[in-house]
């Protein structure tokens, strides 16, 4: 394979994963069906890229669940991407058990940060969100091994329908028990697979959710807590949050609605998923 010189690069491990989360950009039946690649397949994936790469980011499914090829897979990385910032996404639960723990800390990069998504403070949201019973025990277990260890964890708040009104008491659970997180993003849809086919569901307009993610913002941001602002178009952001505003979308993925077309701030505006900006509810405030 020829090398890339593309100084940020994915490695997508395959799309299985021990849970199904309701609002999942993949579908439930995607994952069913998917396969996991091998370590040597993934290992031509990572020789493809540029050793130069700044960023890489390592995402499934969930990557934990290739167990032994994952840990390959880091230790891999760490040789192969001398400079960059390896960042895995992973719903953080098999971090739970101190072996695989272990084993991590022993074969992964120098920078590397993991970013593990809380859906709820509590058991029954989160395991209804993530239709996996059990997850919110192994996710916190996972998390509290992790923080005490000292690794660097970006906690990751998919906000929607079913969380809005438990986001400040999720805020307030995260600032007490992980202060010292690396960051904790608050994030909108992606409107596909699951959560296309859940949208009755999860969907809810920018005007009914943000007063939600407003307050669990400020709540993370008085405590100390490093916040920011990922998937929402930016007139709905209060200009107090501006600074903790991310345009978080793929460039190549970014779309805007007619209505956009001569708005001041469009270049700072990370605008709308493809999918989510055909939401019906979906209305914005041209600057
Ligand atoms: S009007 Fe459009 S471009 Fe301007 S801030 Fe809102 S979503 Fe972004």
């Amino acid at each position: 394979m020829a090398s890339t010189n593309i100084p940020e690069n994915t490695i997508f491990i395959g799309g299985l994963c021990n849970s199904n989360c309701i609002m999942c950009p993949y579908t439930e039946h995607f994952r069913r069906n998917a396969k996991s690649e091998s370590f040597v397949r993934l290992k031509q994936v990572v020789d493809s890229m540029s050793p130069d790469s700044e960023y890489v980011c390592i995402t499934g499914g969930e990557p934990t669940i290739l167990r032994d090829d994952f840990l390959r897979l880091v230790e891999y990385c760490r040789n192969h991407f001398p400079f960059a910032l390896i960042h895995i996404l992973t719903n953080g639960r098999t971090f739970a058990y101190r072996d695989f723990l272990d084993d991590f800390r022993r074969v992964r990069p120098y920078k590397t940060l993991l970013g593990i998504p809380l859906h709820a403070d509590n058991s029954a949201l989160h395991d209804y969100i993530s239709q996996s019973n059990g997850s919110f025990d192994e996710t916190l277990r996972g998390l509290d091994n992790l923080y005490r260890a000292g690794e660097h964890i970006e906690i990751r708040i998919v906000t929607s329908r079913l969380n809005c009104e438990n986001l400040p008491g999720l805020a307030r659970m995260i600032a007490e028990r992980y202060p010292c997180c690396r960051r904790v993003c608050l994030m909108g849809l992606e409107m596909m697979g699951n959560a296309m086919i859940n949208r009755n569901d999860v969907w809810c307009s920018y005007g009914e959710l943000w007063p939600f993610v407003r307050e669990a913002a400020y709540i993370l941001l008085m405590k100390g807590v490093e916040t920011e602002l990922y998937n929402y178009p930016l007139c709905i952001v209060d200009k107090n949050l501006h600074p903790v505003y991310r345009r978080s979308i793929t460039p190549s993925k970014i779309e805007y609605l007619h209505e956009c077309e001569n708005c001041r701030k469009k270049n700072e505006c990370g605008g709308f998923f493809r999918t989510t900006k055909i939401m019906p509810d979906i209305s914005v405030r041209p600057y």
